[in-house]
């Protein structure tokens, strides 16, 4: 063990491609190299100390990773004993102990040397020798050519921590780049159907209004109204979700006759739908609720235009919804198309569809809308589905005063 051969190891960790393997190697070298026969490296991050590698009592390299050990006051003092001014390494002659996993059992007075891997900026971590099993303490000249170890792979984890970090950030900022092309690319394309359709409409009763007769004029008209209500639901959920991730979305509740405003919606969907759906709506328990009138419209007329459009024509869709003391709870059931298990996680993150969507035009868009207005209430969403058979969502939302 020597200097020599401590510079040799540092210039081969220079060349590794990221941390991890950075500190695998500096594990295996520590081992196969230096000689310690049993060895783990920790990093401080965030307030812990992370367990990274290590090398298990016959020498064979090891996973750590599930070691977090908090840098309590019992650490801190530990910390503080190995300043640079009292000492790069200790041995710790008391009793030592071993992490379970849950907490440090005590196995009795031991050889473990605690070595600081520091770097320009401070503290980095620990490397943490234990000679329990050859009982064969390192002496003075060995455990300085380990300092002398651990001070370079302070000073290239610093650099491999910071190369990381601008990775991250770069990796951050390419993909809300591609988040914001997707973006403007779904809902300039959901745009268009609704224009052309009241541009077409409308270009009919301006050309033609001596020729049609006040049914079609009403078709027309109808037809006008339906992508004006179209569009301005796309730029609500828009809004909303521009909202949510920027500030989060407030939530301001008022008594709200439940049959009124669920009655209301079911219209507003069928109209907008523009399809024939027999719609069933049922109410248990209280008239009204404590809610946020505006948040709870944007989780239902998702919900509901959502099983209009991918359930067929003339289909049942049930609407249930129960006002308890303590949590208002809505089903909304169709049966549709259905949602395979895979992508049941998924269709609640934006822009995220299910593989068996077909040509059903949509942003992606609702659901994710559904789950945070209904967080924003303190509430949860739940889907069962089954392809091919159908979809039920549970919103329940909890209520203080009823
Ligand atoms: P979209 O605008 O695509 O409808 P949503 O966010 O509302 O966006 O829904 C995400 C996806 O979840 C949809 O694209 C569709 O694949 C699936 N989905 C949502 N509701 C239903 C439903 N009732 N039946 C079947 N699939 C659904």
């Amino acid at each position: 063990m020597g200097l020599r051969m401590v510079l040799a190891i540092a210039n081969d960790l220079i060349t590794c491609p990221d941390l991890d393997t950075t500190l695998r190697e500096a594990v295996e070298a520590a081992r196969s190299k230096l000689g310690l026969e049993r060895c783990a490296i920790f990093i401080e991050h965030d307030g812990f100390l992370y367990g990274t590698y290590g090398t298990d009592g016959h020498g064979h390299p090891t996973d750590e990773h599930d070691l977090r050990i908090p840098i309590n006051k019992v650490w801190q003092d530990r910390f503080d004993r190995l300043t640079p001014e009292d000492a790069q390494w200790i041995t710790v002659e008391d009793t030592h102990f071993e992490w379970d996993g849950k907490q440090a059992v005590p196995i009795g007075r031991g050889w473990i040397t605690i070595t600081r891997i520091q770097s320009e900026e401070g503290f980095r971590g620990l490397l943490i020798n234990d000679a329990n099993i050859s009982k064969k303490q390192l002496n003075e000249v060995q455990q300085e050519v380990v300092s002398v170890f651990c001070t370079l792979l302070g000073r290239i984890i610093e650099r491999q921590q910071a190369e990381e970090s601008i990775r991250r950030t770069l990796a951050k900022e390419q993909e809300l780049g591609e988040i914001k092309s997707r973006f403007i690319a779904t809902i300039s394309h959901e745009f268009r159907t609704p224009l052309a359709v009241i541009q077409t409409s409308s270009q009919l009763l301006k050309h033609y209004h001596d020729r049609l007769n006040d049914s079609q004029k009403a078709v027309y008209f109808d037809n006008i109204e339906r992508q004006i209500q179209q569009i301005t639901m796309l730029l609500d959920n828009v809004l909303t979700i521009g909202q949510a991730n920027e500030v989060g979305l407030d939530c301001d509740v008022e008594p709200v006759d439940i049959v009124g405003f669920c009655t209301r919606l079911i219209h507003e969907a069928t109209f907008v739908s523009n399809t024939r759906h027999e719609i069933v709506f049922s109410h248990t328990g209280h008239a009204t609720c404590l809610v946020d009138e505006q948040l709870l419209r944007q989780t239902i007329m998702n919900l509901l235009t959502n099983a209009i459009k991918y359930s067929p024509q003339g289909s049942r869709i049930d609407v249930e919804v129960s006002c308890r003391d303590d949590e208002i709870v809505i089903h909304v059931k169709d049966q549709g198309i259905g949602i395979s298990k895979e992508d049941q996680a998924l269709v609640f993150e934006a822009f995220q569809r299910a593989k068996n969507v077909g040509a059903i035009s949509g942003t992606g868009l609702g659901l994710s809308i559904v789950k945070r207005t209904v967080e924003a209430h303190g509430g949860r969403v739940e889907l069962k589905s089954e392809e091919g058979v159908g979809s039920t969502f549970t919103v329940t939302i909890p209520l203080t005063t009823s």
